[in-house]
């Protein structure tokens, strides 16, 4: 129900690690409601995975047990269970390409039951009941082929049918997060040196007030110094750019 991602640089890690920010930005989605949270990071050619049921304290006491290497890169997200119930295997990020790919998802995937069928069939093995793993093991397909996020991405978005945000994560790719959306919300903040994701700007607001809203049916690549944004289709685009001037004190 909530989405944050963030990219900095590896230099800066000791000033600005990505499980701060991302830990951060969840507190501030809290409003949003959710039943699980979870946190991927990519450190050292591997994903890391945190997530669990319940509460954000939940999450934190499991990383507390099992500590992160810091990163200067990562995804972090708030559930609200629609296709498998609230478990701790339900909860997001899930994986794609051998467990090299992580992705979190807010939405629902109107076709994803055919696409697992499909996928069964190819031999993929799912962990969950969400309909959130298709499009991690369609992404994770797509790399396989493509060694490109942001084309994995575009490809298995074309797959897609009904409401998502979605973002990922590579062991391969540390330098990015690619995130897509259609009929559900994504903003891109803007920072120095650095770059945030979240499904509104409550996600990012303690760490910039520049912003840009991604349109329907767009993919947004985002490195430490840069954004791009393409369509669907794979034509360059533009989101909407705008300042954030609201008191965020809370
Ligand atoms: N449909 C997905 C799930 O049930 C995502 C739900 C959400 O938006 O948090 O896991």
């Amino acid at each position: 129900c909530g989405i944050v991602g963030y990219i900095g640089v590896p230099e800066k890690i000791a000033e600005h690690q990505a499980l701060d920010v991302l830990l951060e930005g969840l507190r501030r989605l809290e409003y949003r409601g959710y039943d699980s949270a979870g946190v991927a990071t990519v450190s050292g050619g591997t994903v890391q995975v945190r997530k669990k049921s319940g509460k954000l304290a939940n999450l934190i006491g499991e990383i507390e047990a099992a500590p992160l290497v810091p990163a200067s890169v990562g995804i972090g997200h708030t559930r609200w269970a629609t296709h498998g119930g609230p478990t701790d295997v339900n909860a997001h990020p899930h994986y794609g390409d051998e467990g090299r790919l992580a992705v979190i998802h807010n939405g629902i995937i109107e076709n994803f039951a055919e696409l697992k069928q499909k996928l069964v069939a190819a031999g993929h093995v799912f962990d969950s009941a969400t309909d959130t793993e298709v499009a991690a093991k369609l992404i994770g397909q797509a790399y396989r082929a493509t060694g490109d996020l942001t084309e994995a991405m575009r490809i298995a978005v074309n797959e897609l049918e009904g409401a998502f945000t979605l973002l990922a994560v590579h062991a391969q790719a540390p330098d990015r997060v690619v995130a897509a959306r259609r009929n559900s919300p994504l903003v891109v903040g803007l920072g120095e040196g650095e770059n945030f994701l979240g499904s509104d700007v409550s996600g990012f607001i303690d760490f910039t007030r520049e912003a840009v809203e991604l349109e329907q049916d767009q993919i947004v690549t985002i490195t430490a110094g840069e954004v791009s944004i393409i369509g669907f289709d794979g034509v360059p685009a533009q989101g909407k750019r705008f300042h954030i001037d609201w008191d965020a004190s809370a």
